[in-house]
């Protein structure tokens, strides 16, 4: 019988920070209200400033990896933030791409897009299929893509790939890694076939409107697109690649949104997500070896391997220019300012399956969850 081991690569060292990213999405002035202009602007490539509430003479500045202005495009935005991550899943390391940011600001516009710009879900997935076609033979390695897609809603993990799926469990196996035993995994085998499965079931995802928004998403989307690639001779070393697309609800405070009956039911859960996201930021940019309440949403909970892990990872925080944004883009921008200092450890985790040979080799140079700051 053959025995599946499982290694790491030798002790990388590495480490990679998270990068944060910030896009202002265009004015959108309303013909029915009145034009005040803008309350945030690009200064440069990295830099941004927000008025001050206190004192409107002054402005509060903030840096991060990257800022896009309000004329980045769909391709600019892919190349920049998210296409360099990419390569990594192919070598058995995982990657997450999350947009953050008050419902409005441009989340789903930035991961979804339309057929006339599509962002970077669609983008990212043609680049994986891309990168596994330019392997040749002599790489020595078959790839396989798969695909799984699921919400968090109402703190309940639902498959978006089988309708009316029940709550699913988040587990951990031996080695760490994050599952959910039950959910959908669809093996894809080109673009096309990917857009098949994805497009009817982004279809099913539960939308609801809300004062601020028509049709405001009230759930976290994860969109799983894992790479294995085994090796063609023996041992048969496998690795596994994980690359998360996350398209997250609304970070508004919603008390300003007129929530009420099971829409604040909604936002209630909703915000123990963001809440405990944001607490897990905190938790790993303080250094100290406490206990990292991952575990205290579902989200945080999957996003585990994302996000203080081992994943290399780019968060793309989504604001508004309009004034009645100022308090959600202001708390988005101090969300955003936080991540920044987490430090991911990449690594790949492999297994050799070994026929015949009872061999039992673990090597873990690997805390998850370690942290650090720039
Ligand atoms: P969210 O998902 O954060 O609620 P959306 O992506 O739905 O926000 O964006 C809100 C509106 O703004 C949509 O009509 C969207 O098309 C538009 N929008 C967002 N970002 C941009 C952008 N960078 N350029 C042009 N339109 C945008
Ligand atoms: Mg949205």
């Amino acid at each position: 019988m053959a025995q599946r081991v499982p290694v790491s690569d030798g002790g990388s060292k590495k480490t990679s920070r998270v990068r944060v990213a910030v896009r202002l999405r265009p004015y959108m002035a309303k013909p029915d209200e009145k034009d005040e202009g803008p309350c945030v602007r690009g200064i440069d490539s990295q830099n941004l400033e927000i008025i001050n509430w206190r004192n409107a003479t002054e402005t509060v500045k903030y840096h991060f990896d990257v800022f896009h202005g309000e004329k980045t495009t769909q391709q600019e935005v892919f190349l920049s933030s998210v296409k360099p991550i990419l390569p990594h899943v192919l070598n058995g390391q995982n990657a997450s791409v999350f947009a953050y940011g008050p419902t409005g600001a441009g989340k789903t516009h930035t991961m979804l897009g339309s057929s006339e710009q599509p962002g970077v879900i669609p983008r990212a997935v043609c680049e994986v299929f891309k990168l596994v076609q330019s392997k040749d033979e002599e790489d020595g390695w078959a790839y396989s893509i798969g695909m799984s897609y699921l919400e968090i809603y109402n703190e309940k993990v639902l498959d978006l790939l089988s309708p009316n799926s029940q709550d699913l469990p988040i587990r951990e196996d031996k080695e760490k890694n994050i599952l959910i035993p039950g959910l959908t995994h669809t093996t894809i085998l080109s673009f096309a076939d990917f857009d098949k499965h994805f497009i009817p079931a982004t279809l099913n995802r539960t939308t609801a409107s809300t004062k601020l928004n028509q049709r405001s998403s009230r759930s976290h989307a994860i969109l799983l697109v894992k790479v294995v690639r085994t090796q063609r001779a023996h041992p048969q070393r496998q690795q596994i690649g994980k690359l998360y697309l996350v398209d997250l609800a609304g970070s508004e405070d919603n008390r300003r949104t007129g929530n009420q009956g099971i829409r604040l039911k909604e936002s209630g859960a909703i915000n123990l997500s963001l809440f405990t996201l944001s607490k897990v930021v905190d938790s790993l940019n303080s250094g100290t070896s406490g206990r990292v309440p991952y575990r205290d949403s579902k989200l945080t909970r999957l996003l585990q391997d994302s996000l203080g892990g081992s994943a290399h990872s780019v968060m793309i925080t989504n604001i508004a220019p309009e004034y009645k944004y100022y308090f959600d883009t202001f708390s988005a921008l101090n969300f955003a300012a936080k991540s920044k200092l987490i430090v991911n450890k990449p690594f790949t985790r492999e297994i050799v399956t070994i026929p015949n040979v009872q061999v039992k080799r673990t090597r873990d140079d690997h805390e998850a969850g370690s942290s650090g700051s720039e």
